[in-house]
């Protein structure tokens, strides 16, 4: 059996501590909640089309928009009716709106018609990759990224398929529990992905320290050429493509690439999981494994969750009632993001809901200045150089920043645990990402602005020429004059017209010399 182990450079050895939380592969499932709330991504409905109304009836699976391929619907996750649509923001930024859908369950979890198929290999990988849009799956491991365009774009262009298992946040073990739950059902999911993008090659990538996964699958691709499994060493963060591709090839995902552009195709766990429901069960997306992370004071556990469920549902669930006393994240206790609203719900890319209490969090730390001692560098799994990033940042030095890549930074917060002056770097690099956003949109727009003020100069420019060379043209090619902004053209159309003229002229001569030539005769 091969298995060959990898490594990546820096990061943080979390074993220690992991032992305690992380033996929970155990699923465990979360009685659903009377009340759903759904949230799309307002933007999305501009090009796309809200399906529902208010007090329609729905059944679990049924789309509640659908629009173009590059943005994927999302399902009712119980059968009942709408209560209401709203529109609906996180945060005060309106950019970022969502459309709110309150579904109250009928109680019956009944399912659309579905349409499984059992032989993918009868249909054509387009049809599969429709069958994919349609279920709503996106990257499930937090890349969201459509999974049906990524597969459209990786065929004939990818040779191997990367299934990343490896968790980045510590003590998150929710692709843990799947895998050692479903094995078979993702290995037929890995299946269905190498014949829709013609892969001969699957590499499963699990940490070093899941002895009791290695073992099963080891078991199970026995004599499988199709299969290859790697261990990557334990160390947060490795879930990231960025660092996977490294680690495997030693080769770099170029600035402004994706692993595709250099020949893999990744895929997280739990997507391969809801590919595999997808197409062999006709199951559209709506219920992942979440990882209930609490500390010494909560409950942990990996739980099938249905998208949509409210957090304050958890919390029920689990009898926490001192909300004011309690924290709670979305996403994991070192990236994931502060939960306000309790009528915040489980989205599809969140893997993770952290809750621990006011006491333990609210450490506070003195922020110190930088001593450049490297720690940071010498642990960044990116190779970036956050202290040269912090200082750039500090004096403004934006276009510094972009040099130094600041736009690849994964905000893992491994340099920020390792600061011995506890200066909240990932802070400046999120403000500091923005700002380069900024940067961008207001390059584009005077690029645009440029172009446009080019274009109407030599619009001018040919106006004025074609006026002062002759009204005769002018009156014959008005179109011309007005909408023909392409100097070229204007130029070849103004030689062939001098051409033209030339010849008319000469023509107008001979006729003149012929007629001058009768009247003599006649005289
Ligand atoms: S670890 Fe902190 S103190 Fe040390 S060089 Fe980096 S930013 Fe400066
Ligand atoms: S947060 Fe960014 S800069 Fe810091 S270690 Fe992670 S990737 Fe490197």
């Amino acid at each position: 059996m091969h298995k060959k182990k990898y490594n990546f450079k820096g990061g943080i050895d979390y074993s220690s501590l992991k032992k305690e939380q992380s033996n929970e592969t155990v699923k465990n499932f979360l009685s659903f909640p009377k009340k759903f709330i759904i949230f799309i991504k307002h933007s999305l409905l501009q090009k796309n089309q809200l399906r529902v109304r208010i007090n329609q009836k729905v059944l679990r699976g049924q789309p509640l928009s659908f629009g173009s391929e590059t943005i994927v619907p999302v399902h009712s996750p119980a059968s009942g009716y709408i209560k209401n649509i709203s529109f609906f923001s996180f945060s005060e930024n309106k950019s970022n709106e969502y459309i709110k859908i309150v579904i109250i369950s009928d109680g019956e979890d009944k399912w659309i018609k579905l349409h499984p198929i059992k032989n993918y290999k009868k249909h054509t990988p387009e049809k599969l990759i429709r069958i994919i849009h349609k279920s709503g799956i996106i990257g499930l491991g937090g890349g969201k990224f459509p999974s049906s365009q990524k597969l459209k774009l990786s065929i004939n262009k990818v040779h191997t398929l990367v299934i990343n298992a490896v968790e980045s946040e510590p003590f998150v073990t929710s692709d843990d529990c799947l895998f050692n739950n479903y094995l078979n059902e993702i290995l037929v999911g890995c299946k269905i992905i190498s014949w829709i993008s013609k892969i001969k090659l699957v590499l499963i990538v699990v940490q070093e320290n899941k002895t009791e996964i290695i073992s099963k699958i080891s078991s199970l691709i026995h004599n499988q050429l199709l299969f290859k499994l790697c261990l990557i060493s334990n160390k947060y963060p490795g879930g990231s493509s960025k660092i996977l591709i490294k680690a495997l090839t030693d080769k770099e995902i170029p600035y402004k690439k994706h692993a595709i552009d250099i020949g893999f195709l990744v895929f997280n766990v739990a997507t391969v999981y809801s590919i595999k429901r997808a197409v062999f069960n006709g199951e559209p997306l709506t219920e992942r494994i979440v990882t209930f992370l609490g500390d010494k004071n909560f409950f942990h556990g990996n739980f099938w969750v249905k998208i949509g469920t409210p957090i304050s549902y958890f919390l029920m669930h689990f009898k926490i009632q001192a909300y004011s006393d309690i924290n709670i994240y979305l996403g994991g206790m070192l990236m994931g993001n502060k939960v306000f609203d309790l009528n915040n719900s489980t989205l599809q890319g969140q893997n993770c809901i952290f809750i621990t209490s006011n006491k333990l969090i609210n450490k506070k730390y003195t922020e110190y200045a930088c001593i450049r001692c490297g720690f940071c560098s010498k642990a960044c799994p990116i190779n970036l150089l956050p202290q040269q990033l912090y200082w750039y940042i500090q004096s403004k030095e934006h276009d510094q920043t972009n040099k130094h890549h600041i736009l690849d930074c994964i905000e893992c917060k491994v340099c920020e645990q390792l600061c011995p002056s506890n200066i909240p770097l990932v802070k400046y690099f999120k403000y500091e990402k923005k700002i380069q956003h900024n940067i961008n949109i207001e390059n584009n727009r005077r690029n645009l602005s440029l172009v446009r003020f080019e274009k109407k100069q030599k619009r001018l420019f040919f106006n004025k020429k074609i006026f002062s060379k002759d009204d005769l043209f002018l009156k014959s090619n008005p179109i011309l004059r007005i909408n023909d902004f392409n100097s070229k053209k204007i130029e070849k159309t103004l030689n062939s017209f001098e051409i033209e003229e030339n010849k008319k002229n000469k023509r107008k001569e001979i006729i003149q010399q012929a007629i001058n030539r009768m009247k003599l005769k006649n005289k």
